[in-house]
């Protein structure tokens, strides 16, 4: 594996409950990485790869400020170059707090950082928030701040969530940060709650990797490791558990041609799990699935409990 990026869900924990997440989170979660694992997969990646990148997300990271700047300052000793963080700006509330934090975050060595706002963060999130956690990062002088927008069309659509999530960047505008607007991801609570909006899509077929993660299943550049230790090339895809064993050996030794799971969603795509042998007792009716990932992602919760 030609790693180049290494993300951290730091917590499942998060104070919103968007209903376009794709991440399995809720505010009764209490999953959170330990700053000794954190540092343990730090150490072990870079040992066998040269890392490009490091992002921390959740749930919302900044739920544990300290634990977040003690993990950031560790990536920038290892001398990782872009060091980012998503955040759904709650952190904003108070603003002196916010000025703070942002410091802090600024001389742990944070370079990058995504703050999340559209119609769907909006219905939890004062608008005020994340404003004032913007500001306060430009203040600090964290180089690349910018708003994370997710929509279910596009800017311009005519449906109620898109022409909200307009109205909020344009309240936003005068923060002057740059936009960075995608699609929504038709998975999880998105392909749930907001299946009207969602054009159905084709199951069937091989996995063409992830479209927002942008990395291929076969030679994989980025990894997602869980407070579980779970290390996952694709959502909730795992390749091993860097809590019981090495991180640097799982990243070394992978081969998308030795598990039978990954090597089926390369070969055929998610309909082909359904002839595992593990899956004869599983019943799915495709029309029920909006889009690939999320048929995907459903076949391989429910074979988990078989593997
Ligand atoms: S989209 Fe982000 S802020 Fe919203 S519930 Fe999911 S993790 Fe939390
Ligand atoms: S969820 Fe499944 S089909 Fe979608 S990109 Fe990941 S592995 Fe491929």
């Amino acid at each position: 594996m030609n790693l180049k990026r290494l993300e951290f869900t730091l917590t499942t924990k998060c104070n919103s409950r968007c209903i376009h997440c794709q991440a399995n989170v809720s505010a009764s979660k209490k999953d959170v990485m330990n700053v000794k694992d954190a540092y343990n997969y730090l150490n072990e990646a870079i040992s066998v790869s040269r890392l490009e990148s490091f992002m921390v997300f959740g749930g919302e990271p900044m739920l544990y400020p300290n634990l977040a700047i003690a993990i950031f300052e560790k990536a920038n000793q290892l001398r990782i170059p872009r060091i980012d963080m998503i955040t759904n700006g709650f952190w904003g509330k108070d603003k002196n707090h916010a000025e703070k934090l942002a410091v802090k975050l600024k001389n742990a060595g944070l370079n990058v950082m995504s703050i999340s706002i559209d119609a769907f963060h909006q219905q939890h999130i004062p608008l005020g928030h994340p404003r004032n956690a913007a500001l306060a990062s430009v203040n600090a002088r964290i180089e690349n701040i910018s708003w994370n927008v997710t929509v279910v069309e596009d800017i311009d659509a005519e449906n109620e969530y898109d022409k909200r999530t307009k109205q909020v960047l344009k309240e936003l505008e005068p923060v002057g940060i740059e936009v960075h607007i995608h699609k929504i991801i038709p998975v999880g609570r998105a392909a749930r709650n907001l299946r009207k909006y969602l054009q159905q899509e084709s199951l069937s077929g091989p996995c063409a990797g992830d479209s927002f993660l942008g990395s291929g299943l076969t030679n994989p550049d980025c990894i997602t490791i869980e407070p579980s230790g779970e290390v996952d090339v694709c959502w909730h895809l795992s390749i091993g558990n860097a809590k019981k064993e090495a991180l640097s050996k799982i990243i070394s030794l992978y081969d998308w041609q030795k598990d039978i799971v990954i090597k089926t969603l390369v070969q055929e795509g998610p309909t082909g799990l359904l002839k595992l042998p593990e899956a004869k007792n599983l019943r799915f009716h495709e029309k029920q699935y909006v889009s690939k990932c999320q048929f995907c992602m459903e076949i391989r919760k429910n074979l988990c409990q078989s593997f």
